[in-house]
């Protein structure tokens, strides 16, 4: 420990702060779990060192003089094999003492705090060892155990000193810096000496920081005169405007968890070059896991984008739309202007050009996983089907690229299958894809309105996610074969619809009957042909929203307009066979009234909807309860006393 950090003095204005106490227990994480990863602090701070010059290259072109004349943006690594100690320098854009304070003592970033809940998860379950991944700044104490940050901001004169022994507490006081960046000054814990060898820090950089466009350069030992010398280790072509075939699997992971900080590898990478009116070259990522905010309505999305090399923004979601916000990566335009600023690039149409190829290398992407690699595809369907299938609604234009890759649960069986297997496995004379939104696939796999279709053999697609009800709509077809909302009034069974058994005078005094009884409840009452089990179901109207959105829509607005349902009755069913006799044969008022409101409160029950009044159904299923237990004990008195 360097002498000075121990004396607080009151011109060099030190102050002791507690880091959060968040970084408390993710520097202890850190620690027992990566205790076989050591290697990966120096591609963190390397990263970060990066970074910082992106930055300051990005500033200054706006503020030219961040950039004093004759300067060379670069990282330089010195190792001290007498003190010691390794530095990771850059002469980026610094941090100011608020910066140093904030930035090294708290947990600003959120994806960092799910990680570390993800982690502690991992420990409870015993698993201690989750690989590489990006815990940032402080995995510098896995190999030191005194660690001190010297920076100094752009356009300031002012440096500060960082320090700390990462427990509890770290140090702030002033300090001087030739030029504006960041040193990281790595106490060596005494069993991690031979990441002073060089061999050892080339190994390391070549392995993982290689494609960093800037120099990285190591330090060579001192000789008789005191002036530095380096050589640059690293190639310092950004891995992008590489070709492809030079570049391996593991170099492509390693840029995509600089460019991320995710601790997976990604599922899927595509590298592009495109050439002609408009060129730009780029690499598309899809991750494996979902970020925590994929459906929060101002997550960030986007591409990172570079002009002619230099980064210019993160997170530019001009280049992407938003149904593939997923979608992690890095272009590099040569024709937009450096200067370009967000409000540029919204209408700008070298943006467009680079959204739609961009767009197109995604889903070209993503129909090599399906056709090469089903199980990751599944993977990648489960994670961010859901986001996909937005690009029905907002693209259209789309919808002929999006139609292989979309994936459902269907009457077929338990896996999940494309819409043109369905439409393949189509019956003779079958003119329609049916399909079934629902609030989940298990509830439709239930659902009366569906048991004709598939007692008939006719596959139907049942769509449960929430998006499933509007992003259908704008499906209407598949490759020349309209889709059938199976749930709906109008439902065109083709020719295999058997005609109604029953004689159409008594069909018509029944469904009259039910129909004054109803008359606030549904619109008509008809004869079915869809049912096969069931003796009645509601269908909706053809205008009409699914039934379980509009119950959502109506728990937050009740004025929200109900559309009144169909009731279909099932003619061949005892159930309405039985209730035609009685009310032909004049049977009691009352009691006709209350069988139909139990057969109206069950087709209710089967699409999981609540009836208004639910205490007057309950009162209906009461009394037909009571009427079967007093004819059922009088018929067999024998087996319903308690005591023979
Ligand atoms: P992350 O890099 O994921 O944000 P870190 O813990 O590695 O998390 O770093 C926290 C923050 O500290 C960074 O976001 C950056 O603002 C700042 N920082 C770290 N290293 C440097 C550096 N060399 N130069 C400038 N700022 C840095």
């Amino acid at each position: 420990m360097p002498e000075n950090a121990n004396t607080a003095s009151q011109e060099t204005n030190a102050q002791e702060y507690r880091f959060e106490a968040e970084v408390d227990s993710l520097l202890r994480l850190v620690i027992d779990s990566l205790y076989s990863n050591k290697d990966v602090f120096l591609r963190e701070l390397i990263s970060n060192a990066s970074d910082a010059l992106d930055r300051l290259r990005f500033q200054a072109i706006t503020q030219p003089e961040l950039i004093p004349e004759g300067t060379t943006l670069a990282i330089r690594i010195e190792p001290d094999l007498d003190r010691r100690t390794l530095t990771i320098a850059d002469n980026g854009i610094g941090m100011s003492r608020e910066e140093l304070q904030s930035h090294l003592g708290t947990i600003a970033k959120s994806g960092t705090r799910e990680f570390l809940a993800r982690l502690e998860a991992a420990q409870k379950s015993g698993l201690h060892q989750i690989g590489h991944f990006g815990v940032g700044f402080y995995s510098a104490f896995l190999v030191a155990d005194f660690v001190e940050v010297i920076s100094r901001a752009a356009g300031s004169r002012e440096a500060w000193k960082w320090s700390s022994s990462g427990r509890g507490t770290f140090r702030i006081e002033a300090a001087s810096r030739a030029e504006q960046g960041t040193s990281v000054i790595l106490h060596l814990k005494p069993d991690h000496l031979e990441y002073l060898y060089d061999t050892q820090i080339e190994r390391l950089v070549r392995e993982w920081s290689d494609y960093l466009p800037w120099p990285i350069e190591l330090r060579l030992p001192r000789e008789k005169s005191d002036i530095p010398r380096y050589r640059r280790i690293n190639s310092g072509q950004a891995l992008w405007q590489r070709s492809p075939r030079e570049v391996t699997r593991e170099q492509y992971e390693e840029f995509y968890k600089h460019l991320t900080r995710d601790w997976d590898p990604p599922l899927a990478y595509k590298h592009f070059k495109i050439e002609g009116t408009t060129e730009f070259a780029g690499i598309v990522f899809i991750p494996r896991r979902a970020p925590f905010d994929l459906f929060s309505p101002d997550a960030k999305h986007g591409l990172r984008l570079h002009v002619k090399r230099v980064f210019v923004m993160d997170e530019a979601d001009e280049l992407l739309p938003r149904w593939l916000r997923f979608v992690r990566g890095v272009v590099d335009s040569e024709d937009l202007p450096l200067n370009v600023s967000r409000e540029l690039l919204q209408d700008s149409r070298i943006t467009r050009t680079i959204r739609q190829q961009v767009t197109k290398q995604v889903l070209d992407l993503l129909g090599e996983i399906a056709r090469e690699r089903p199980e990751d595809y599944r993977l990648f369907w489960r994670t961010f089907g859901a986001v996909l299938k937005e690009g029905l609604h907002y693209d259209p234009d789309q919808i002929p690229r999006l139609i292989p890759l979309l994936r459902y649960e269907t009457t077929h069986g338990d896996g999940l299958y494309g819409l043109l297997e369905v439409k393949a496995r189509m019956k003779e004379g079958q003119k329609h894809i049916y399909y079934a939104v629902g609030e989940s696939t298990a509830h439709l796999r239930k659902t009366p309105q569906i048991e004709g279709l598939v007692a008939r053999g006719f596959e139907v697609v049942l769509m449960g996610d929430p998006v499933d009800g509007w992003a259908v709509r704008s499906l209407k077809e598949v490759e020349g074969v309209p889709l059938a909302d199976a749930m709906r009034a109008d439902l065109d069974l083709g020719e295999s619809a058997s005609k109604p058994q029953a004689d159409e005078s008594q069909s018509r005094s029944l469904r009259e009957r039910i129909r004054k009884r109803l008359q606030d409840e549904v619109q008509e009452v008809r004869i079915s042909t869809r049912l096969a089990h069931s003796p009645a179901c509601l269908v909706r109207p053809t205008e009409a929203l699914p039934h379980h959105i509009e119950r959502i829509l109506r728990a937050t607005q009740p004025d929200f307009p109900k559309a009144k349902p169909i009731l279909e009755i099932n003619p061949d069913h005892p159930i309405i066979t039985g209730l035609s006799r009685l009310i032909d044969m004049n049977a009691n008022e009352e009691a006709i009234n209350l069988l139909i409101d139990s057969l109206y409160a069950q087709a209710l029950w089967a699409e999981g909807t609540m009836p208004d009044e639910p205490a007057k159904y309950a009162k209906a299923l009461a009394w037909l309860l009571e009427q079967h237990i007093a004819r059922a004990s009088a018929e067999e008195p024998q087996k319903a006393s308690p005591d023979p």
